[in-house]
């Protein structure tokens, strides 16, 4: 890379594996020099999390349960120990029942309803406020969307009405941030194999629904959503806040695909 991101550092939260969408985007900012932190959920995913982040050059990772309050503040406290700013953040966590992501969304539990919107939702404002108190004019944050937001998907169910509630607090927090000079953006990926995403039924069929029916004709990469996120969490975006950003090889701007084959 050529710099882009030098002297920059920011908070990755969502890392799970190296499949994981978070990698993709961690990588793309460390490759244009960014200084990076990491969050993980829970010691289990420690020791997936300590070797990736050291493949980036960074030892600076903390524990965080984003459904807990304490478990955040905590987090914060590990960042300040070791810098006095933040210049960007990455959210990249959705959580819901496996057992809800299939099947009818009529049928989703109060419970689970209200469990998602705080770990796939609430979270991101939570992070977002205690973000912005360390960042100077210039900041930058970023969460990850899906168009089951948009549009009726089939067994996203109880997650496209959390991501909706997602997209809508991107745009009421860029409202609040930006008199600080702090941009607030998502970016709305294409399905991607994920592990989240194996937890959605039929998933495959989703992939191959949108290989056929995109205008790229095919699906994109973690690889690719790091790029985009790079444009987003840099000067190049400096002008873009409360935004919605598609990185889905165009599936979302489709109607009805056209028949490859002239004659049908
Ligand atoms: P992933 O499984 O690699 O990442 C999900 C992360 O959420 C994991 O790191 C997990 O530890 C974290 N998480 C869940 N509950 C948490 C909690 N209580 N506290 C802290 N962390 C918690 O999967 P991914 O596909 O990379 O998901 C990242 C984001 O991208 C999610 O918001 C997802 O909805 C979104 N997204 C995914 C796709 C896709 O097809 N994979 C498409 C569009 C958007």
């Amino acid at each position: 890379g050529n710099g882009l991101m030098k002297g920059r550092r920011g908070l990755i939260m969502g890392l799970a594996n190296d499949k994981s969408i978070a990698w993709g985007i961690a990588k793309a900012l460390a490759d244009q020099g960014a200084e990076l932190a990491f969050s993980y959920q829970g010691e289990a995913l420690k020791r997936r999390v300590e070797p990736l982040a050291a493949q980036l050059g960074s030892d600076l990772i903390a524990e965080c349960d984003v459904s807990n309050e304490a478990s955040i503040d905590g987090l914060f406290d590990a960042i300040r120990q070791r810098w006095d700013s933040i210049d960007f953040i990455v959210h990249a966590i959705g959580f819901s029942d496996k057992d809800q992501l299939r099947g009818r969304y009529a049928d989703t539990t109060r419970d689970n309803f209200m469990m998602t919107m705080d770990i796939s939702v609430y979270s991101f404002t939570a992070v977002a406020r205690r973000a912005a108190a360390m960042m100077n004019p210039g900041g930058s944050m970023l969460t990850l969307t899906y168009y089951g937001a948009e549009r009726v998907m089939p067994h996203y169910n109880v997650m496209g009405v959390a991501k909706a509630a997602l997209e809508a607090s991107v745009r009421y927090l860029a409202e609040d941030l930006g008199k600080d000079g702090i941009r607030v953006n998502a970016i709305s990926a294409g399905p991607i194999k994920t592990l989240a995403a194996s937890g959605i039924g039929d998933f495959r069929y989703i992939l191959k629904w949108n290989e056929l029916n995109s205008p790229l004709r095919r699906n994109v990469s973690q690889d690719e959503v790091g790029k985009s996120a790079l444009y987003l969490l840099s000067d190049l975006g400096s002008g873009v806040t409360g935004e919605t950003h598609h990185v889905d090889s165009g599936y979302h701007i489709v109607g009805m695909k056209a028949v490859d084959a002239p004659d049908i």
